[in-house]
């Protein structure tokens, strides 16, 4: 029987098992891999923080979302080998492959960034990208009284691009509902020219601001955080000083696909943007979060991309003309 392997049950791994299994029957003996039996619903996590949504709201067994059929193995991938054909998890089991879809997604990365990650993790520095992450947010939130309320993207690409604005409007209305708005200073920071990328958006959430006098402080690259003195310094030296910071760290792919030197240097793997194949090895694919595409790293995305991926896919096993 030929072998399909997956990496990651997420949003996008997930929906290829289930849509590859309904075409390819039991023709294929498709197995999908991920380190945790739980599927965290990440767009949850904006609401957490703010009692919208309680912490279990976001969380559902994996095994839930896959069909029969797809056989499932909970375990972390610690090593890929492509010359091989090979995984091998962390402890130790080998599983061989002959065509390989990469779906582990990126993940915020704050050692990447000078002095963010340390004993003030979690205490006046948060993020909201990381379920646990939220829960801690939602306590410091409860707590917080008044000051300079700083949020921060770091670096695209991110992770659901709006999210960081999305929790800004929803902090700044969290803070009117408590009748503390007048005693919070809220800033939103970022190494972008403007609130978001594209020009129209940019202009219509830049008077989104205004209205709710939110500060934009754009084209902030930042350099290092001062988390004992409370500050951003910018690589232009301009510095941000903050009283409760909620950080965007930068996102990366998983650590194994830089090992095998299949990525980009945030670790996303080199696809063809048109077939999701990898530009290094033919018989290896990459889907959503993962793969350096240049769209929004979203699960709308990867579902709109399961279109295309799927039945070209297909043809490729098939050996047939792709679309
Ligand atoms: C705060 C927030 C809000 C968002 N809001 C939206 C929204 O409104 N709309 C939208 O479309 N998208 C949104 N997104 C983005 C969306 O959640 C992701 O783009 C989507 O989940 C990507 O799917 P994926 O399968 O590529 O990665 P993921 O869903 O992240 O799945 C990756 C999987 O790989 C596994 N994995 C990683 N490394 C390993 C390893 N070494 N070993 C084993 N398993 C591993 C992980 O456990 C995980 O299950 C949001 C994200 C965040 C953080």
């Amino acid at each position: 029987m030929k072998r399909i392997l997956i990496l990651g049950a997420g949003t996008a791994g997930t929906m290829a098992a289930n849509k590859l299994q309904k075409k390819l029957g039991d023709e294929w003996d498709i197995t999908i891999v991920d380190e945790d039996e739980n599927h965290y619903y990440q767009p949850g996590f904006l609401f957490i923080p703010f009692g919208t949504y309680e912490p279990e709201d976001v969380i559902k067994p994996k095994s839930e979302f896959l069909p029969n059929g797809v056989n499932y193995i909970v375990g972390k991938i610690s090593k890929l080998d492509p010359a091989a054909n090979m995984v091998t998890l962390e402890d130790g089991v080998e599983l061989g492959y002959e065509h390989l879809i990469i779906a582990t997604g990126t993940h915020p990365t704050p050692s990447e960034t000078p002095g963010l990650e340390g004993p003030e993790y979690g205490k006046t520095v948060h993020d909201f990208y990381t379920f646990e992450g939220s829960v801690a947010l939602r306590d410091a939130l409860a707590d917080f009284e008044g000051g300079r309320f700083v949020i921060n993207l770091i670096e695209m690409p991110i992770e659901c691009p709006v999210a960081p604005l999305e929790f800004a409007f929803l902090a700044e209305a969290h803070f009117r509902e408590r009748g503390i708005r007048e005693n919070v200073e809220i800033m939103y920071v970022t190494p972008l020219d403007a609130a978001f990328t594209k020009p129209v958006a940019a202009r219509h959430l830049g008077s989104m601001f205004e209205d709710r006098k939110i500060a934009l402080e754009p084209d902030f690259y930042l350099e290092r955080v001062d988390t004992d003195n409370k500050k951003l310094i910018s690589y232009d030296e301009r510095k941000i000083e903050y009283d409760l910071l909620v950080t965007v760290p930068m996102n990366m792919g998983a650590t194994f696909v830089q090992e095998a030197g299949r990525g980009d240097e945030l670790n996303h793997v080199n696809v063809d943007h048109y077939t999701f194949q990898s530009t290094d090895y033919d018989n290896t694919f990459a889907l959503g979060d993962a793969a350096n595409l240049p769209t929004s790293k979203a699960g709308s995305a990867a579902h709109f991309a399961m279109e295309v991926f799927v039945p070209n896919f297909v043809n490729y096993l098939k050996g047939l003309p792709r679309m």
